[in-house]
């Protein structure tokens, strides 16, 4: 029995104009029940945030950033910080997607500062680790998972990771329509609870939320979440559509 709460997220990366997402967060809040047992979040592009936050307002779905810069302010042209989601009604943010490490340099140095700046302005970080094809196939996964977790999470304490999400994506899975196996995700889910544990003990180990993220669809929802140690979803492609992603986050219904 798992005393962690799911959390089913959505990241709809950079599709969707302001006007096209708030018809989605409309029908979304429609098709999800309030007294729903798991925590939804949504994480528009930026330009949405604050319509959307207005839409969600008094609903059970939350609102999330993609990204974020670590500094507070600045002259740093097209950034936004940890203050600013906030401000804009932010209660998550995703940090260290795939594609950030891969298109926009993101290491895990950057991911460990912005960790540090969420925390500070008590966002939810939701912190993305996994392999690539090549590293599962020449049998790296666990030491690619242990320089993340190490580097990304140095210099914390238990008590800043409270709230800590780590989102389990194997990028293999990613946008490609092959998920992991609910088998596969587990051993890798287990592994990380591991390494949270050894690292920062068996309390943090036991709450921290880990989300598996990688072509999840209505379909392979149920299976993924009988995992002992699947504690929810970050979802890509299937969250664009309300319907779709209400059926994932309605998946016990
Ligand atoms: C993602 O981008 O985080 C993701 C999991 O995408 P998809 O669900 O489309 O594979």
């Amino acid at each position: 029995m798992k005393n962690r709460k799911p959390l089913i997220a959505g990241n709809w990366k950079m599709f969707k104009t302001c006007l096209e997402a708030v018809e989605t967060a409309r029908q979304l809040v429609k098709l999800i029940p309030d007294n729903t047992t798991v925590d939804v979040m949504i994480a528009p592009p930026f330009t949405s945030l604050m319509p959307v936050s207005d839409v969600m307002k008094g609903s059970c779905v939350s609102l999330g950033a993609q990204n974020l810069f670590w500094e507070p302010e600045g002259a740093y042209t097209g950034e936004i910080s940890s203050g600013m989601l906030v401000s804009a009604g932010c209660k998550y943010v995703i940090i260290g997607h795939s594609e950030r490490r891969q298109y926009f340099g993101e290491t895990d140095v950057t991911v460990n500062k912005k960790i540090k700046a969420a925390i500070k302005d008590n966002l939810i970080p939701v912190v993305c680790v996994g392999e690539s094809e090549k590293e599962r196939e020449s049998s790296h996964t666990f030491s690619v998972l242990d320089k993340q977790v190490a580097k990304g999470l140095e210099n914390f304490v238990s008590s800043d990771l409270e709230t800590l999400v780590i989102a389990y994506e194997p990028i293999w899975a990613i946008g490609t329509g092959k998920t992991a196996t609910s088998k596969q995700a587990q051993a890798v889910h287990q592994y990380l609870r591991l390494l949270i544990e050894k690292k920062f003990g068996n309390n943090l180990a036991n709450s921290v939320r880990i989300l598996y993220g990688g072509s999840v669809k209505p379909d392979n929802i149920k299976e993924l979440m009988l995992m002992p140690d699947v504690d929810g979803t970050l979802v890509g492609g299937a969250s664009l559509n309300a319907e779709t992603f209400s059926k994932i986050v309605n998946f016990q219904i």
